[in-house]
């Protein structure tokens, strides 16, 4: 209950300091239902594209929720003006790998037997602002049956968050799991409820041991037939499973953990995207270990593999990068307490080698053609819509400014404009 009482009242503060300093508009937090938001000109000393380069001194025209015109010359009368000048500004970050659902309770702890649904409600809302605030305005969630409706909600503006995309529920290898006619009826169950994606365990956690739980075929009949229904496929995998959803013709390999060089080789390839994760996940885990411990497989084992798998990711990021070709994309893995903290995993990236231009596209524009949005979002440039942030430094001298988010901007819609008018320069 202390995050969630802490976000509200610094949600309810944000609003009443915007409300009083500010006269450019800002969406209530509370989120109504969203007119079309005016004609916007952002003024920028600094602006990151999302395709590996950088503009200087120009100007950014937003119309109708996307971005219109971009030049030092270009003009609107009547326009709102966002002056971010001192700030740099990128596209909105995607962060490919969410549990949007997972919060701690109002026992402080992530499992709350006694939690009511509105509570739980709540604390999913609050996850969802918090992360808006950090300047993601999409993520992909993998997924629980919840998410359909946040999805609707965020995107009808009733409340305030990223665009969402949803796998429903996961795919679970056991003995149980069904001869090929059941795994096909899984994947069109899911394209029927309006999954955006599928999401398959190809082993299990990491706190059991990584096992394999699918075979090479059955993984061959579950991407198959997303593929055939029009649904990307996100496994979970480790060790020899990460070959079977590459060779299975799976679109993502999530985690990856124990996996070879050849296996790297082999995804680039065959055009699979890569989602490591070495920045957030399990180092929220150890932070907030007492709130998650005792429940199913987080105990004394379990941190245990997972402290033992964090070098080993190190070092497999670092092959990722390196693997030529490979699409590394950006994805979180963010479950309770990581909510707010995504660039986390994209700052430890940089820090551990990743050229930052680099590791800024993986969470633009590269994420985005994962998603299948690669025309639509993830890119600052004319007829993408206008998802767009700043931050109170230069990224590319030193990642931690991408803690600083002073301004989102989302589909036209201002939600966070926290730029001092002092650190405007004259
Ligand atoms: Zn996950």
């Amino acid at each position: 209950m202390r995050v969630l009482r802490c976000s509200l009242v610094a949600l309810a503060m944000t609003a009443f300091a915007l409300a009083q300093g500010r006269q450019h508009p800002v969406a209530m937090p509370q989120g109504q239902p969203a007119a079309a938001p005016p004609t916007a000109i952002i003024e920028a000393s600094a602006v990151i594209t999302g395709r590996g380069n950088e503009l200087h001194n120009t100007r950014i025209l937003v119309q109708d929720g996307r971005i219109a015109a971009i030049g030092p010359d270009v003009t609107s009368p009547g326009a709102v003006v966002y002056d971010l000048r001192g700030q740099t500004v990128l596209p909105g970050f995607i962060d490919v790998h969410e549990h949007l659902t997972r919060h701690f309770g109002s026992n402080g702890n992530a499992d709350d037997p006694r939690e009511s649904q509105q509570q739980r409600t709540l604390g999913v809302v609050n996850n969802l602002w918090v992360t808006l605030m950090a300047g993601f305005t999409t993520v992909q969630s993998v997924g629980e049956p919840q998410d359909l409706v946040l999805r609707q909600y965020v995107q009808q503006g009733i409340i305030p968050g990223p665009r969402i995309l949803t796998s429903y529920q996961d795919i679970y290898g056991s003995p149980y799991v069904g001869d090929d006619t059941t795994l096909r009826a899984k994947v069109d169950m899911l394209k029927y409820e309006g999954a955006d994606l599928v999401k398959i365990f190809a082993s299990d956690s990491i706190r059991d041991g990584a096992n394999p739980i699918l075979t090479l075929h059955q993984l061959q009949v579950l991407c198959g037939e997303a593929r055939r229904v029009g649904l990307r496929t996100l496994v979970h995998a480790y060790r020899g499973s990460v070959h079977n959803a590459i060779a299975a013709g799976c679109t993502e390999v999530e985690h990856g953990t124990y996996g070879t060089q050849a296996d790297l080789t082999f995804m680039a390839q065959k055009g699979v995207y890569f989602d490591p994760q070495i920045g957030l996940v399990i180092q929220n885990y150890i932070e907030h270990q007492k709130q998650f411990f005792g429940n199913g497989d987080y105990d004394a084992s379990g941190f245990a593999r997972m402290k033992q798998a964090m070098a080993i990711n190190d070092k497999l990021f670092q092959e990722a990068v390196h693997t030529p070709g490979l699409k590394v994309v950006m994805g979180t893995d963010a479950v309770a307490g990581a909510f707010g903290h995504q660039e986390e995993e994209i700052i430890a990236r940089i820090k551990l080698g990743q050229p930052a231009m680099d590791a800024l596209d993986a969470a633009t524009s590269l994420n985005a053609e994962s998603l299948s949005l690669g025309s639509k979002i993830g890119t600052l440039a004319p007829g993408y819509r206008a998802n767009i942030i700043a931050v109170a430094g230069d990224p590319l001298a030193n990642p931690d400014f991408l803690r600083k988010v002073s301004f989102v901007m989302k589909d036209g819609t201002v939600y966070k404009d926290a730029v001092a008018p002092s650190s405007h320069p004259e």
